[in-house]
């Protein structure tokens, strides 16, 4: 029987649908009981819907690799 705080625990999973079968079943056999975690759930959801509307904006790939260097740079250099 899964507790609502295992649920909290794979909430974003369950909405970005990476659950296995079983573990799927037993989020919505939860919901159907626990109304607290159904608004839960329907409140990530709507954040999560939110986020991926105004993310439109994709950054090049040729600047990510760019900024993960320097990244990378400063921390070796905070190392030394
Ligand atoms: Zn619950």
């Amino acid at each position: 029987m899964l507790m609502c705080r295992d649920l909290a625990r794979i909430a974003s999973d369950y909405i970005d649908n990476e659950l296995g079968t079983a573990q799927k079943l037993s989020v919505k056999m939860h919901l159907m009981m626990c109304r607290d975690c159904r608004s839960f759930i329907g409140n990530l959801r709507a954040s999560t819907d939110l986020i991926q509307a105004h993310s439109s904006y994709k950054p090049d790939p040729e600047l990510v690799r760019r900024i993960d260097e320097q990244v990378a740079q400063a921390l070796n250099a905070k190392k030394n």
